[in-house]
């Protein structure tokens, strides 16, 4: 058969695929195209994404939207261990119910959707020479769910510089409680001596782009840029799909 006949038959395949089973967009359940997977163009113009001005430091959006980026009143009175963090969008629907689809219900097919809203509200925060370090789980959880959601979305977040993910370099040794319905100390306390780093060698001198799935209070990215640092790592960025 020639590759023309061969590109034929798939293409009509594809068509009887979409004709049976019809793509339909995630939130509002209208019918996307195989390039759309996932989440529909509206849908996607919709989602809260984090606009600018925001603080420099924590990335928190500021509301009077004629000044540039400057310090918020929190950073002010004491600057957290990163240096900079930032979030791709405001954690609101749909964004909330993908993540808790993905994490707590193992469902992947929400991937595509995350990929489009990274895709469209991303801006580029990778220096050179960079190590991107997905915030760990703890193994037990890990085996529990079978994957890390950090490391998925590092990997959609990069898909170009997967080499530098090092997802063995931070490790999380103390299977903490959950941190919801606490507050900022409590959420301090319980993290304290969660994570570790294995093989700081390779950190000597060497900048971090943390990734996580959703910044809260900040305390969880708190801590691991206190043992990053603390290691030899010259500089923590922070960088989230959602923040709250
Ligand atoms: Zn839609
Ligand atoms: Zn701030």
């Amino acid at each position: 058969m020639g590759e023309r006949q061969v590109a034929a038959i798939t293409g009509w395949l594809s068509a009887v695929k979409n004709l049976l089973f019809p793509l339909s967009c995630a939130v509002c359940s209208c019918l996307v195209s195989g390039d759309d997977q996932g989440i529909c163009n509206s849908c996607l113009h919709d989602i809260a994404y984090i606009k600018t001005p925001c603080c420099s430091v924590c990335g928190c959006e500021m509301a009077d939207s004629t000044a540039g980026d400057h310090l918020c009143g929190n950073c002010l009175r004491t600057l957290p261990p990163y240096a900079e963090a930032r979030a791709v969008a405001r954690y609101q629907e749909p964004v909330v119910t993908f993540l808790h689809s993905l994490k707590y219900g193992g469902d992947l097919t929400v991937l595509p959707s995350l990929e489009r809203i990274i895709r469209a509200g991303k801006t580029n925060h990778l220096a050179a020479d960079e190590w991107i370090v997905p915030v760990p789980l703890h193994l037990k959880r890990l085996r529990q769910r079978g994957f890390n959601q950090a490391v998925l979305l590092a990997e959609i977040l990069y898909p170009n510089d997967k080499e530098r993910i090092q997802v063995d370099l931070l490790q999380r040794v103390r299977d903490t409680d959950p941190q919801t319905g606490l507050d900022g100390t409590a959420r301090r306390k319980n993290l304290r001596h969660a994570f570790t780093v294995s093989g700081a060698g390779k950190l000597q001198g060497r900048s971090v782009l943390l990734v996580d799935d959703v910044l809260t209070t900040g305390s969880t990215v708190s801590e691991c840029s206190r043992v990053l640092l603390h290691a030899g790592a010259k500089a923590v960025k922070v960088l989230t799909l959602a923040r709250v």
